[in-house]
């Protein structure tokens, strides 16, 4: 079923990373002497689609060794990244390149591979997950599709190549690729026969490594169509168990629509928080599952707590006092939650009044220091500590006075409290 003579040919203006810069440099390597090498996967599928190319992967018929010893030849750098399945990184000016031989996966049992390498095309393209990302690009600019990619991309259709549950079999991994194209890429409802065989493959899921499913699951939840195929995940009995809880799929969807009507780009954490983070135990719980790192894990928390009391309806003092307390960047992604949590229409004019307050106000220093307790005779030591914070707090509930009269008054009060014990300091 070759579709060669559809002749696609990118355009030097269509695609013009292919004929200069890093990437000709390398072709001009590994395309040579007897060996061939293409482009392959996204950056082929997403110029025909009139996208950015992200990251240019290549195919080749040289064997890693053989691809090492002329990249390192050519002065370029090298990163043995999975070279026991033929895949070494080629770093020319800075931009890394994947460089894979050209192979057949000979044995699988759902999560690995053990592959044979090659020099055949055709049986390159198809140990590949879908159509649309089996495309070859030749140095020539020609497009060779071995598997009837271009049509599907055309219709904008992800489908395995090959028999969707053996394909699976093969690769569990490949269930959560499958939503994970149609929410980038797709349109309409998922390929029938591909949906069905991933809700059939769905009991296998946990065998996965959470490292792979992280990186599926990152990319899948910020893809353009993330909240319509969250909505088959969840119906298809996929996403739950991939989240090991309950997906809040309106928050979801609503987030999607704040951050378009707000003009900010999408966030895979803020975006987990909206899906899948009520509780401070749903932030554990994923990070545990995906493998968040410990900054991911820390957004996750401050989205997750209190986010309740973010409302357009409270008093501003109170709105200000959080702000004060978590700091500009914390509040906002936290009001961001609350809105998406709220039910408000994503355009509603009191939710981006609020969303902004870190533009509109900025908190100010607290002017109290160790020396304004120490002046009206407290001793250094733990009671010192006491008052600092008692002030603080004091000062926060007061609304950020700055007049000295109101300034000394919470001085005197903090001090009588820290002298009586923390009993009485405490409300
Ligand atoms: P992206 O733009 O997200 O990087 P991509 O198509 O380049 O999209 P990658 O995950 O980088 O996707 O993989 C590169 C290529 O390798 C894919 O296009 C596909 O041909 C092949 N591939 C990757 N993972 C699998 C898999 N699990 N099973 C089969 N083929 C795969
Ligand atoms: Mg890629």
């Amino acid at each position: 079923m070759s579709v060669d003579e559809d002749d696609l040919v990118f355009t030097p203006e269509r695609a013009p990373w292919l004929g200069s810069g890093p990437l000709a440099r390398l072709l001009a390597v590994l395309d040579a002497n007897g060996e061939e090498a293409r482009v392959v996967g996204g950056a082929v599928r997403n110029t025909i689609l009139g996208l950015p190319p992200g990251d240019v992967d290549l195919a080749t018929t040289a064997l890693p060794e053989v691809v090492v010893q002329r990249a390192t030849a050519a002065g370029f750098h090298t990163v043995p990244t999975g070279i026991e399945h033929g895949t070494v990184t080629v770093v020319v000016n800075d931009q890394p390149f994947e460089v894979t031989t050209l192979r057949r996966d000979i044995e699988t049992d759902g999560r690995h591979a053990v592959v044979r390498f090659g020099r055949d095309w055709a049986a390159d393209a198809a140990r590949r997950d879908f159509t649309m990302n089996a495309l070859f690009l030749r140095r020539d600019r020609r497009v060779i599709d071995l598997v009837g990619g271009l049509a599907d991309i055309r219709a904008r259709r992800v489908r395995f190549i090959g028999d969707p549950a053996t394909r699976i079999g093969e690769d569990l991994l490949r269930v959560l690729r499958f939503f994970r194209f149609h929410a980038a890429y797709g349109s309409g409802e998922p390929d029938p026969a591909g949906l069905s065989a991933c809700i059939r493959a769905r009991g296998g899921l946990e065998i996965l490594s959470r490292e792979r499913v992280r990186v599926e699951m990152l990319k899948l939840i910020v893809a353009a169509r993330a909240a319509e195929t969250a909505v088959v995940m969840a119906d298809s009995g996929i996403l739950d168990r991939v989240l090991a809880g309950v997906a809040e799929l309106a928050a979801f969807a609503r987030l999607g629509a704040v951050e378009t009507a707000l003009g900010l780009s999408p966030d895979p954490i803020r975006r987990l928080a909206a899906l899948a983070v009520r509780h401070l135990d749903d932030a554990t719980r994923l990070r545990e599952r995906l493998r968040l790192s410990n900054d991911e894990h820390r957004r996750l928390r401050v989205m997750a707590a209190s986010w309740w009391r973010i409302d357009p309806n409270a008093p501003e003092e109170d709105m200000r006092a959080m702000l004060y307390r978590i700091g500009a960047e914390n509040f906002r992604e936290r009001a961001l939650i609350a809105f998406a949590h709220s039910g408000a229409e994503a355009g509603d004019r009191a939710w981006h009044k609020l969303v902004a307050l870190p533009k509109r106000w900025t908190p100010p220093k607290f002017p109290l220091a160790a020396k304004d307790f120490l002046e009206r005779g407290l001793e250094k030591g733990p009671m010192l500590g006491m008052a600092l914070a008692q002030a603080e707090e004091a000062w926060i509930e007061a609304g950020f006075p700055g007049e000295r009269s109101r300034l000394d008054a919470i001085v005197q009060t903090a001090i009588k409290s820290a002298r009586a014990g923390p009993a009485i300091s405490e409300k």
